[in-house]
């Protein structure tokens, strides 16, 4: 099996406050094309210790991935260190430089000088375009090595990593053709989940399969490896339609989408609109509604009920309501949920209410009660939960189960 190594740059990764996620990101990436990564090592920014790295992980790995220090400040030493180890001049790249110039005159904004630091380049390396920042990749390779060169910001390196070095690495890998699906689920704790799938796919070692699992939401991966893509394909089918049968309803999607895409989609083809009255979630449901391009075609409004009073004000809960059962009920969900309907006039409302944490709970209204109703023209539904989890896993779970809810009232209509 093909190996590579991956060394991700930057002091600032080397304090707590900074995640290396690029490493993890690319590891997942190299996984499916059948790389293994055999030793992750993060650099600070000085130039001796990642020569050292790079000369160590040449000697051990065919493939060398490095993360970050390609900018246009001193600190950005990789390609520096790069040239040195592979003995190779740095040289300015006329192509990179008008590419540069060219960014920078698009925004009216003279270049700043340090800038064409980035155009320069081990020689003999092959530039891999960057479309969302400056510094460009690299791409070098001798008898022994692939030295790969990518940018730090995940925004820049993952797009560049899939266009430009992965169709590369595949073939690379083997040239064994690949087929990937995603199923993404909600509604099943992931031992569940598990329980009901593994008869299933423990029967089959291509397609692989992983379950991964996030709070209020468990997917699964599949990898077909075989010949043809077609093969990879109808792997990809047998194992895949099982699953999909064996979970029903609990798959919102076949593909990488989120929750509440697919609760646009829904919504597209009801030709209907919502309106979201919420309380524990603060707004989490319409921003992750309008999070979604597009959604000014069903999403309507949001309003974010934190207090009694406007509980009382903005959506007209009777302020008995709230004294008898409790902001945190049924009847207040309920209450939110039609209330906002019919005041904004859409198709669905809906309402959410809870305890989020750390405070505030009581033994019958444990930190983690929401009540989350939806209303329609088919009534109303509610459900309560308890969800584990602090604050924040309380609160994105209640905006889960809350488009979950909308997304299996949107199939009855
Ligand atoms: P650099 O290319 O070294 O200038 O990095 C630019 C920015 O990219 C850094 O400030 C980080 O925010 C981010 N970054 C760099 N390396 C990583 C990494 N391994 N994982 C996640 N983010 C990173
Ligand atoms: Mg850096």
């Amino acid at each position: 099996m093909l190996t590579a190594e991956i060394i991700a740059i930057g002091s600032e990764l080397l304090t707590p406050r900074f995640k290396d996620t690029n490493s993890v990101f690319l590891t997942q990436q190299l996984n499916r094309m059948g790389i293994s990564v055999a030793m992750r090592t993060i650099a600070g920014d000085h130039e001796d210790k990642l020569e050292h790295a790079l000369k160590s992980a040449m000697d051990r790995t065919p493939i060398v991935i490095t993360i970050g220090g390609l900018g246009p400040t001193e600190d950005d030493i990789t390609r520096k260190a790069v040239a040195q180890v592979t003995r190779r001049q740095l040289v300015l790249d006329d192509v990179v430089l008008e590419k540069l110039k060219a960014r920078f005159a698009k925004r009216s904004m003279p270049m700043p000088a340090n800038n064409a630091r980035q155009a320069l380049v081990p020689a003999g390396a092959e530039v891999l375009d960057n479309p969302n920042g400056t510094a460009p990749g690299l791409w070098l390779s001798n008898e022994k090595n692939t030295l790969i060169l990518l940018p730090g910001p995940p925004r820049e390196l993952e797009p560049m990593f899939e266009r430009s070095c992965c169709p590369r690495l595949i073939k690379m890998a083997g040239s064994l053709a690949l087929s990937v699906r995603t199923y993404r689920t909600t509604g099943l704790p992931e031992s569940t989940l598990d329980a009901r799938i593994a008869p299933i796919y423990t029967k089959y070692r291509n397609p692989e399969t992983t379950v991964l699992s996030k709070p209020g939401q468990v997917d699964i991966h599949l990898i077909a490896r075989a010949k043809t893509v077609a093969e990879a394909d109808r792997l990809v089918d047998e194992l895949g339609n099982q699953i999909d049968q064996e979970l029903g309803d609990f798959v919102f999607a076949r593909s990488d989408q989120e929750l509440e895409e697919i609760v646009g989609m829904y919504l597209v083809l009801k030709g209907a609109t919502i309106a979201v009255a919420e309380s524990c979630t603060g707004g989490m449901m319409a921003e992750r509604l309008t999070s979604v391009p597009g959604s000014s075609r069903y999403f309507t409004s949001g309003i974010v009920t934190y207090s009694n009073e406007s509980k009382i004000a903005l959506v007209g809960i009777p302020p008995l309501v709230l004294e008898m059962e409790g902001a945190v009920s049924k009847e207040v969900s309920v209450g939110l949920a039609e209330s906002v309907r019919e005041k904004i006039g859409s198709t669905i409302g809906v309402g959410i209410t809870g305890i989020a944490g750390p405070d505030g709970g009581t033994p019958e209204k444990p930190v983690g009660t929401v009540h989350v109703a939806v209303s329609g023209p088919e009534g109303t539904t509610h459900l309560q939960f308890v969800f584990p989890g602090a604050r924040d896993r309380v609160r994105w779970q209640s905006s889960q189960a809350a488009l979950d809810m909308v997304r299996r009232y949107l199939e009855t209509l």
